[in-house]
């Protein structure tokens, strides 16, 4: 009998129990034995491990976290994890290795291939969206929507207050949740990779200070920043200081922080996380071997796993300009 095991690695991402149900479900109709390491890669390495059984997924698809929990396993990244790793699922006699993680998770993936003969298969369980060959990663809308929310909220006390508002959203290295958040609540300023250089701030605090003092000079209510984490050198409080300190304008911080990793899944997220679940089994069927299974736009495709952790998955373009080159035109061409 086919024997599959699965874990959830890295970030964890709203969605991954969805994709873990639809995992279990799946192998019940293949036929297949399905278990369910702990923790990570830790689970593989300490041989935590528990047989899953649609009994065990009932009632999760709709939480946020996951059942099989995540980790980061540092030991992988040295020589004798993945080796010990390959050894735990030669014992057990698994077939196919389904990991539900980030581009880190899958670098693990491969690490581990170098020494087992199995099948590996990543699913996109992210927040960030950073990973090549699928339109969105499992967790991202999730993300999205909780911080769009938060944003919401957080300009109305702007407007009673007529105040600058700075708010670092989550993403690591990538602007997907910050352009979409951005766009999404009409903020004022979107600072992130791919409009502003951390090398050379200045300038885009010298733009920034502009428009803020166009927007406030026009009796605007509030000024929202949407902040990309890891970007501005020293964060959102040595942003506030150079706004302070360089043109007297008072600001409030608000990092968002973890409540984007949390929540109850969006339906967009249950939905991919069920249907790209339920393809990896069939993936595992068809014997396929060190790919990702993706959504491009209504088509599910399987990618090749160092394509999904390399190519690299850009924000769209489009939407980079719609918000410099129209929706926030006024207060540039006038900042001019
Ligand atoms: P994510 O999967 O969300 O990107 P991380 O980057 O923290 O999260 O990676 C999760 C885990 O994947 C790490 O803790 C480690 O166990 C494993 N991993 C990451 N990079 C490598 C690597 N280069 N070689 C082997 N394992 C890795």
């Amino acid at each position: 009998m086919t024997k599959i095991a699965l874990l959830t690695s890295g970030g964890d991402a709203p969605g991954m129990n969805a994709a873990i149900r639809a995992i279990v479900h799946s192998c019940q109709h293949h036929q297949y034995e399905c278990i369910g390491f702990f923790h990570g890669y830790n689970g593989l390495l300490n041989d935590e491990w528990q047989a899953l059984t649609h009994a065990d997924v009932g009632n999760i698809l709709q939480f946020g976290g996951t059942i099989l929990k995540s980790a980061r396993c540092p030991a992988m990244c040295l020589p004798k994890g993945p080796k010990q790793a390959a050894n735990t699922l030669r014992k057990h006699q698994i077939d196919a290795l389904i990991v539900i993680g980030g581009d880190g998770s899958f670098r693990g993936l491969e690490a581990l291939k170098a020494h087992w003969e199995g099948q590996i298969i990543g699913l996109p369980g992210t927040i960030d969206n950073d990973l090549a060959g699928s339109d969105n990663t499992i967790g991202f809308a999730t993300a999205v929507t909780t911080a769009t929310h938060a944003i919401d909220k957080i300009r109305d006390t702007a407007n009673a207050f007529e105040r600058v508002f700075i708010v670092e959203v989550m993403g690591r290295h990538s602007g997907h949740i910050a352009f979409n958040v951005g766009l999404a609540t009409g903020a004022e300023a979107i600072l992130s990779f791919e409009n502003c250089d951390p090398a050379d701030t200045a300038p885009q605090l010298a733009r920034l200070i502009s428009q803020i003092q166009v927007q406030q000079q026009h009796n605007h209510d509030s000024f929202v920043i949407v902040l990309a984490e890891n970007l501005w050198p020293g964060g959102p409080q040595a942003l506030k200081a150079q706004l302070a300190e360089q043109a007297g304008i008072d600001s409030a911080v608000c990092v968002l922080g973890h409540i984007q990793r949390g929540g109850s899944p969006a339906p967009e997220d249950r939905l991919l996380a069920t249907e790209l679940g339920l393809e990896a089994v069939n993936a595992v069927s068809r014997n396929q071997d060190r790919i990702m299974i993706g959504k491009q736009g209504s088509t599910l495709q399987a990618v090749p796993l160092s394509g999904a952790i390399n190519d690299g998955k850009p924000v769209n373009g489009r939407w980079v300009a719609a918000h410099e080159d129209v929706l926030t035109e006024y207060l540039i061409k006038h900042s001019e």
